[in-house]
C-alpha cells in the first residue's frame, strides 16, 4: 500500500480522508463511562501525543468521511455531521458550518460526481452530509449517488422518528442484548428519510455478501442496531472501514472499553472482538472514523493482546 499526500492505494482503489473536524472533548470518563480508569493508565505512554494531551487528560479525535476512487466508481463512506444540522445534545455537533464539501472538491470530487455513498450506521456524525439545506429544505447532497445502508438501521430509525413501536426488522434482534441508548434525535428525519423520498437509497441486508463489485458490508453490530464494518478488497488487498468498532486506539488496547455512544453494549464488545481477530489476522489496513493523525492503521496480535501501529 502505498501513500502519497494522504492518499492511500489498496488494489486499484485510491482512499483519500476528507475531513469534517478535529475534537478533543472527551476525557476517559466521559468517553467511556464505568471503565476503569487504570485502562487509561496502563496504555497512557502508548498513546502518541497527535491522540491523546497528556498535559489535559483529553482524547483527540477525528470525524471525516473516507472518499474511495476506483477504475469504475467515486463513493463516499460515510458523511460526518454535517452543516447547519440541529443537535443541541451534542454541542460539538450542533449547527456547524464547515468547509466539508470545498474540501471535497480540494481532493477533485464534485458532489454530481459521487456516484455511491456508504453508509456503517446511521448516527448523527456519520450520515449528515447525506443531506444539505436548501431555501429550508433538507435535500440530499448527492445528487446523482445511489446511498447504500441496512435495512435495519432504517426501519428502526424510522420506528423511532415516528413514535411507533419496533415490530419486523425494526426490532432489535434480542441476541444484541438490552439496549442502553437511543440514537440522537432528528438524525433520522433530516439526513436519512430525505434520501429515501428523493428515491436515492438502496436498502441492504447486512450479512457479508458482495453489495458493489469489491464491496462488502460485514455485520459489527452494538455500537447501533445494525451497525456494518465495510470491507473493500481489490487485487488481493484490503481494506476495512470500521466505522465505529472503536472510537480511540486505547480500545485495540483495552477492547472491554465501551464509548459513552454505544447503543447494545454486549454486542458492541463481541463486534470489537471480531474485528480485531479479523484485521490482525488478515492483515487489512483499518480505516476509522474517529482516530486522529492519519486515522488509518494495522493491528498485530501478540498472545491475547493487540497493538495498533498507524500507517
Ligand atoms: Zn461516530
Amino acid at each position: 500500500m502505498i501513500q502519497a499526500d494522504k492518499t492511500y492505494q489498496v488494489g486499484e482503489a485510491s482512499i483519500t480522508r476528507i475531513d469534517e473536524l478535529r475534537l478533543a472533548a472527551f476525557k476517559f470518563d466521559t468517553l467511556y463511562p464505568g471503565g476503569e480508569p487504570q485502562a487509561l493508565e496502563r496504555h497512557r505512554n502508548r498513546l502518541e501525543a497527535g491522540s491523546f494531551d497528556a498535559a489535559t487528560g483529553t482524547f483527540i479525535q477525528s470525524i471525516h468521511s473516507w472518499l474511495v476512487r476506483t477504475p469504475h466508481h467515486t463513493m463516499l463512506i460515510d458523511t460526518a455531521t454535517g452543516n447547519d444540522k440541529n443537535r443541541p445534545e451534542i454541542p460539538p455537533l450542533h449547527r456547524l458550518n464547515e468547509p466539508f464539501l470545498a474540501r471535497l472538491a480540494a481532493a477533485g470530487v464534485t458532489p454530481e460526481q459521487v456516484d455511491y455513498v456508504l453508509l456503517t450506521h446511521v448516527h448523527a456524525d456519520h450520515v449528515g452530509w447525506n443531506t444539505r439545506l436548501v431555501d429550508g429544505r433538507w435535500v440530499p447532497t448527492f445528487p446523482n449517488a445511489t446511498y447504500v445502508f441496512s435495512a435495519i438501521e432504517q426501519a428502526y430509525g424510522e420506528s423511532l422518528a415516528t413514535g411507533t413501536e419496533p415490530t419486523g426488522p425494526a426490532r432489535p434482534a434480542p441476541a444484541l442484548g438490552p439496549a442502553l441508548r437511543k440514537p440522537a434525535d432528528r438524525v433520522y428525519d433530516d439526513s436519512v428519510r430525505p434520501v429515501i423520498e428523493a428515491g436515492l437509497a438502496r436498502l441492504i441486508a447486512v450479512d457479508g455478501n458482495e453489495a458493489i463489485e469489491g464491496i462488502s458490508f460485514i455485520p459489527t453490530p452494538g455500537h447501533s442496531v445494525d451497525h456494518a464494518s465495510i470491507r473493500l478488497v481489490s487485487r488481493g488487498e484490503e481494506a476495512l472501514f470500521a466505522g465505529d468498532v472503536m472510537h480511540h486506539p486505547l480500545q485495540v488496547y483495552e477492547p472491554s472499553l465501551n464509548s459513552c455512544f454505544c447503543e447494545f453494549p454486549e454486542a458492541a464488545l463481541r463486534s470489537r472482538a471480531f474485528v480485531l481477530e479479523d484485521a490482525a489476522e488478515r492483515g487489512a489496513a483499518i480505516f476509522t472514523t474517529h482516530f486522529a493523525q492519519s486515522s488509518v492503521g494495522r493491528v498485530s496480535r501478540t498472545g491475547g493482546r493487540f497493538t495498533w501501529q498507524f500507517i
